[in-house]
């Protein structure tokens, strides 16, 4: 795997700001290069921008997209597309056909999602075909993509933690 973006849609202002913060930090943590998402909400991006000054590593926020324009230009530029929703064929059975992909767009949702996203993408995968919420489903999916690597991967600059067994330890990068 080469790069990896989520993109986020819907986003209700207020209801969905605490969401798609976290769906951004995971997707950060978890080894994607950036998030997009649609709304022109200025907290995510700002939130972001916090983590990475204390945190470090080079994750990028982009706010105020044209999610149909950022699927084109993915797949023009030879990318490939996921959409993560409970309709979509289980987990283990597509993700050893997902893992030979350079690059990918992971999609998550809010609300409803657009009928046209079902079809545009190349695969729609299920995380069980259970609703739960689009920040487990994307830690789950891209842990088994990733093979648990992106758990030992550092980030440049920034704090560091020193894990401890007990108590903390964090010292600056
Ligand atoms: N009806 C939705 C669906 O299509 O999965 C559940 C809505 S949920 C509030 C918001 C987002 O969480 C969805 O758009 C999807 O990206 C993600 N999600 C929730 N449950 C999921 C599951 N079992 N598998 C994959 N994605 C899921």
């Amino acid at each position: 795997m080469k790069r990896i973006v989520v993109l986020r849609l819907g986003h209700r202002l207020f209801r969905d700001q605490r969401m798609t913060t976290h769906v951004a930090l995971t997707a950060r943590a978890l080894g994607a290069e950036g998030v997009l998402f649609i709304s022109g909400d200025k907290t995510v991006e700002q939130s972001l921008r916090d983590a990475r000054k204390r945190w470090g590593g080079e994750f990028y926020v982009r706010g105020g997209v044209n999610w149909r324009d950022e699927i084109r230009k993915w797949k023009d530029a030879g990318g490939k597309v996921c959409h993560l929703t409970m309709y979509g064929i289980n987990l283990p059975d597509v993700i050893d056909e997902i893992k030979g992909t350079k690059n990918l767009m992971v999609i998550v949702g809010a609300e409803k999602v657009p009928a046209e996203v079902y079809d545009l993408v190349d695969w729609n995968v299920a995380i069980g075909q259970q609703p739960h919420s689009e920040v487990a489903a994307l830690a789950i999916f891209l842990d088994r993509l990733q093979e648990g690597e992106e758990l030992k991967r550092s980030f440049k600059r920034g704090l560091k933690i020193i894990p401890k067994r007990k108590g903390k330890c964090v010292k600056r990068g």
